[in-house]
């Protein structure tokens, strides 16, 4: 205990929170990662970076701002998306870190206080701390009119960031081990196949970590992308973003993630009424084996929409690559209810915290 600097936690989001003890080293290993992706996506000494992660027990604010003393930019550590909009015009922030939806947010807020977002001295973004679908990815650039960088980390120590290039996240191999596990095979995968990322921490000798991961279970979902050398020069090797176990559900023996139903959402057409905010819940349908999936999307004013062009277009994304899903819809067994709601009138608005976009409420669970 005497060398550990901090104790962390997860956010535990998936039951009992895991405790990480972190020493400096650890620390600046940590901020190394960053660092290494912020150079990746651009960034230099003239950058001025409005971090909306809470500096918390995750470590992901705190590193960023570690990261960014070794690039000389300057951090304006507000922890939260809802600052106010003089913060913009006061400090010409060049980037501003948070999740997708934050970021919409606080792209609406700026709206109705009369700034264009795509106006301000914003030139990049970085998202994080959730998985996304690249409908919203292209929508949130769009709104912000600049390019939007993906980074997965997690308080486990992974830091893989996307370069310019937006082909894959960089893996650091040099300071962490990634192999992709399927639980039901029982090993390792192939490259281009999904599995869960497994972590080992990489140290190089007579160094010591506060925690050290072996063939650690991160409960996210991913595929090697490539091991050969990227466009941007780097030679690390990439992984698709990772999905959160946790948001998955399975019906019909097949898998589908939250992050599915949000690409039904951001689909071109629907944003002009829609606000972006949705939550899916599926629950058992009136007769046996039927699944209901009831689909809740808030828009600026549900009264003069077309409901049927935004059922259609979610409808059509979301069975694209799914035919087993599809050919369930055709017989009946699988019923997708889409309702649209006004803002704020979704289950998850106001919940504190990251909501639970996609709930299984099936009493009658399915063997996977
Ligand atoms: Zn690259």
């Amino acid at each position: 205990m005497g060398d550990i600097f901090t104790i962390q936690e997860t956010s535990g989001t998936s039951g009992t929170p895991k405790s990480f003890f972190l020493t400096w080293d650890d620390w600046k290993r940590y901020a190394e990662k960053y660092a290494r992706s912020f150079v990746s996506q651009g960034f230099g000494r003239e950058d001025r970076i409005i971090v909306c992660a809470s500096y918390g027990m995750n470590v992901g604010a705190n590193t960023m701002t570690l990261a960014a003393r070794r690039l000389k930019m300057t951090i304006i550590p507000f922890g939260k998306c809802t600052f106010p909009p003089r913060v913009i015009s006061s400090y010409r922030p060049t980037s501003i870190v948070g999740s997708v939806f934050k970021l919409l947010r606080l792209a609406r807020q700026l709206k109705q206080e009369g700034i264009r977002p795509e106006e301000t001295s914003i030139r990049r973004l970085v998202v994080g701390g959730e998985s996304f679908a690249e409908e919203s990815r292209a929508y949130l650039a769009d709104v912000w009119g600049c390019p939007v960088f993906n980074t997965y980390g997690s308080t486990e120590g992974t830091m893989c960031g996307e370069c310019t290039a937006f082909s894959g996240l960089h893996v650091p191999e040099d300071l962490v081990h990634l192999d992709i596990y399927d639980p039901q095979m029982k090993a390792f995968v192939h490259d281009g196949e999904c599995g869960r990322a497994v972590l080992t921490t990489l140290l190089e000798e007579g160094t010591k970590a506060g925690t050290l991961l072996l063939n650690y279970d991160t409960e996210d979902t991913t595929t090697v992308l490539s091991r050969s050398t990227c466009s941007c020069g780097r030679t690390h090797m990439r992984i698709i973003n990772p999905q959160r176990e946790a948001e998955t559900v399975w019906l019909f023996g097949s898998p589908f993630n939250r992050v599915d139903v949000e690409a039904g959402v951001f689909q071109h057409g629907n944003m002009e009424s829609l606000t972006g905010e949705y939550e899916a819940i599926v629950g058992d349908g009136a007769t046996g084996g039927e699944v209901v999936m009831q689909v809740n999307l808030e828009c600026r004013d549900p009264g003069s929409i077309d409901k049927k062009g935004i059922r259609d277009r979610f409808t059509e994304r979301f069975l694209k690559y799914r035919n087993n899903f599809a050919e369930q819809v055709s017989a009946g067994k699988f019923v997708i209810e889409i309702n649209f709601v006004r803002p704020g009138g979704l289950g998850i608005s106001g919940m504190k915290g990251r909501p639970k976009r996609l709930v299984d409420r099936r009493l009658r669970q399915p063997a996977r």
